[in-house]
């Protein structure tokens, strides 16, 4: 059973030193309590505590990890229902789903394998293979790794995932699955290859009682199916497997995978489970028309909500500046840089771009918070040693910020100081008449 605030506080050293970043042993106690800090950030925990708090300390999901030659997916370790309690950590891995038997196998997976995509300064590409074992899983595994290194989840019978297994080498990857059926082989399997092993039932309690089963015998990286037959049943069973985690179900307390391969709308479907809760998402081919608007939401539901995404401060060059480019400020907001940065750049007009360090605001939101203001402008554009890039000094504020201009005038009086347009988009319109 978990243990409240108070009874961890007891097992704690209670000297209140503050290295765990909390200002009383009582703090950090409640954080540990509410899944929300790690036992590991108190360096004086004795052994004998340790033990006690190995309960309350460890995550109500369990992280499972896929790895293949350098390459890893995790899912679990989560500690809450909505993002915005604190944030969901470990992305869904996106998995694509291809037959041992499919005679293009090695050119699907290749062509797969090789998608990237950019993303607001991030570069996204899927996660591995689901490979069903319709055909010799040993030779479709070979084929398979002569186009990628990343994880694998093996779908098939003992015997077919058997011969799947010993063409593995030393990776780790997923077996799909165990049921009532097959309990007993797919165990021995898993714990033989100290592999992941996916738990199938189409009830909670049924679940509850094979992940149980399996685990006494020794298989503890398990990955839960909860076998959902329509999209409100996937949300209502997920939603469920979530919340009985967090209530300590350890029987439950797995990462769940979902097959929108296999519904009427797939993108819908995924976009669903990325949202609600999924650890592992199959999809049914490589599209992608689908992955990026799916790699998109995932990474949107991923960040934390208290770090927005940010970019390096600095100055950066866009289209070969000169001397004589003018000098345009911004914030550290990712959409913010990259609006103004991409619209710089698809001008053709080169400029140095100063992004101040904002605290990954937007320019209005920074203002506001007193995190871009005329003295961190001036500190930014000194700072970076702007000057010495720059033949004329001329620096162009976001219109939001026209208010600044003047204190800017003061904090860098050797600059012309100019106020440039509210949106980005309006940016080449205005280099072009107002800045020559
Ligand atoms: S580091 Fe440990 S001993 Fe120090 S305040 Fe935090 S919980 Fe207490």
């Amino acid at each position: 059973m978990a243990l409240s605030g108070i009874q961890i506080y007891k097992l704690l050293p209670q000297t209140n030193c503050k290295e765990c970043g909390f200002p009383t042993c009582l703090a950090f106690a409640m954080k540990l309590a509410a899944k929300q800090v790690e036992l590991g950030a108190c360096p004086y925990v004795s052994e004998e505590s340790k033990k006690q708090l190995a309960e309350s300390a460890a995550p109500p999901i369990r992280l499972v990890a896929l790895k293949a030659d350098g390459t890893e997916v995790k899912a679990g370790n989560e500690v809450c229902m909505f993002r915005h309690e604190k944030t969901f950590y470990n992305k869904p891995g996106l998995f694509i789903r291809v037959k041992a038997s499919d005679p293009d196998l090695a050119k699907k997976v290749a062509e797969a394998d090789a998608y990237k995509v950019n993303y607001v300064g991030m570069d996204f590409s899927i996660d591995g293979f689901a490979v069903l074992a319709d055909a010799d899983l040993g030779n479709a595994i070979k084929t398979i790794r002569t186009a990628t290194k990343r994880p694998l989840i093996l779908m098939g019978n003992p015997a077919s995932l058997q011969t799947g297994l010993s063409a593995c080498g030393g990776e780790t990857p997923l077996l799909y699955a165990a049921d009532a059926s097959n309990a007993d082989a797919m165990t021995d399997l898993a714990k033989t290859h100290k592999t992941a092993l996916v738990v199938k039932a189409d009830s909670l309690d049924a679940l509850a009682d094979l992940t149980q089963k399996i685990q006494a015998k020794g298989v503890e990286d398990l990955v839960l199916d909860p076998s959902p037959k329509t999209l409100s049943e996937s949300l209502i069973r997920n939603t469920q497997l979530r919340r009985l985690a967090l209530k300590n179900t350890r029987a439950l307390g797995y990462p769940i995978i979902a097959f929108p391969c296999d519904a009427k709308d797939e993108g819908i479907a995924a976009a669903q489970a990325i949202a609600k809760y999924a650890g592992f998402v199959v999809l049914s081919e490589f599209k992608p028309e689908l992955l990026y608007p799916l790699l998109v939401l995932r990474e949107n539901i991923y960040t934390d909500p208290q770090k927005p995404i940010q970019v390096q401060p600095g100055v950066y060059e866009i289209n070969a500046p000169k001397p004589e480019s003018p000098v345009l400020v911004t914030t550290n907001f990712s959409i913010t840089y990259f609006a103004v940065a991409n619209e710089v750049e698809g001008s053709g007009l080169p400029a140095w771009l100063v992004v101040t360090d904002a605290e990954g605001m937007s320019v209005l939101t920074a203002w506001a918070a007193g995190k871009f203001d005329a003295e961190r402008i001036a500190k930014a554009i000194k700072g970076f040693d702007v000057a010495s890039k720059v033949s004329r000094k001329r620096v162009v504020l976001p219109g939001h910020v026209a208010v600044l201009s003047g204190e800017v005038e003061e904090e860098l009086p050797d600059w012309e100081v100019r106020v440039g347009p509210r949106e980005a988009v309006d940016l080449p319109a205005f280099m072009k008449q107002a800045l020559n």
